[in-house]
């Protein structure tokens, strides 16, 4: 057995917007052949999601022509020639808590984020000064065109800020080993904990979200701060139906309930137009729509 079907499944639980949509196919790879199998002898358009945590869902229905290929159960985790791997699947807490348990230090800002490996690999997912880029050493993938299995070692610019070589490509993460480094527990649970105060003290927790929804702009050679811009164009709280710009932190997108994905785009138009005019920046979507 390769992978387990699950028929008319509801998606509000598989995206952390908790956008109200269903789909008809949504298939569980339990292994590398599973993902082979469903790329090659399934027909229909793949998706693939991780943990939903950076996607914005604009149907409210995904109808036979979809498959959701979720890598959730793609969870192992195990120490290989010194170096932990993670297969795609695996959440990023679930990653750090591993690597503290085993007193290796450097994985203790990953312990917040609600991704999974896979996601977090495909957009270099990171903090203001860390990101996992910084801890791959190699990774490996499915190459949708070529059916090939490739292990590729980091270098060079295969990561950059909040995108990777394999961003835009037909490929799907199936793991990644990851540069270990000899730490202490108590020092890096002192430092899982405090990151964890601090963002949920700034951060809109207590509503559905898929983090900051731009990516930082660069201008002139410095990141900006998206939260800052949208603020200052006058949007703090701005609300359309359920969807809010949160009045917590300008940088998140909010569903207070019921928002739809039409709600959630007017907030997100609304962002890019008025930064454009007030400060001649473009803004650009960290989300994936779906
Ligand atoms: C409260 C909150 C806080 C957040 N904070 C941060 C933060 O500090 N830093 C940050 O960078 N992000 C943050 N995020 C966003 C998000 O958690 C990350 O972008 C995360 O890496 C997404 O992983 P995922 O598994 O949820 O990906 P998904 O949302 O499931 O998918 C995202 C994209 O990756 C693709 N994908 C997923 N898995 C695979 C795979 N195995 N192979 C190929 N493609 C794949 C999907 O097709 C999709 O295009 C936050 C989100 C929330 C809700």
């Amino acid at each position: 057995l390769n992978y387990f079907v699950a028929e008319n499944q509801s998606l509000k639980k598989y995206n952390t917007l908790s956008i109200a949509s269903t789909a008809e196919r949504m298939i569980f790879p339990l292994n590398e052949e599973g993902i082979k199998d469903v790329f090659n002898n399934c027909d229909g358009r793949k998706i693939i999601i991780g943990k939903g945590s950076n996607i914005l869902l604009s149907r409210s229905h995904y109808d036979k022509e979809f498959i959701f290929v979720n890598m959730k159960l793609m969870d192992d985790i195990y120490i290989a020639e010194g170096e932990i791997y993670a297969q795609a699947g695996v959440t990023l807490s679930e990653l750090s808590w591993y690597a503290l348990g085993h007193n290796i230090s450097g994985f203790e800002f990953l312990e917040d984020i609600p991704g999974t490996v896979g996601g977090a690999i495909i957009m270099n997912a990171g903090t203001y000064n860390n990101t996992i880029g910084e801890l791959v050493s190699k990774i490996v993938y499915y190459d949708i065109e070529k059916k090939q299995i490739i292990s590729e070692e980091n270098q060079g610019d295969f990561f950059r800020i909040r995108s990777s070589k394999l961003s835009d490509k037909k490929i799907v993460v199936l793991g990644a080993y990851f540069k270990s480094q000899h730490g202490d527990y108590s020092v890096s649970l002192d430092k899982v904990l405090a990151t964890k105060k601090d963002r949920y003290t700034k951060q809109p927790r207590n509503f559905s979200n898929a983090g900051s929804v731009f990516k930082r702009p660069l201008v002139e050679g410095e990141l900006q701060q998206v939260w800052k811009l949208i603020n200052d164009s006058g949007l703090r709280g701005v609300r359309k139906n359920d969807a809010e710009i949160s009045d917590k932190h300008t940088g998140f997108i909010v569903n207070k309930g019921n928002a739809t994905y039409e709600d959630i785009i007017y907030l997100v138009n609304l962002c890019k137009e008025k930064v454009k005019k007030e400060f001649n920046i473009e803004l650009e979507l960290e989300w994936k729509i779906i």
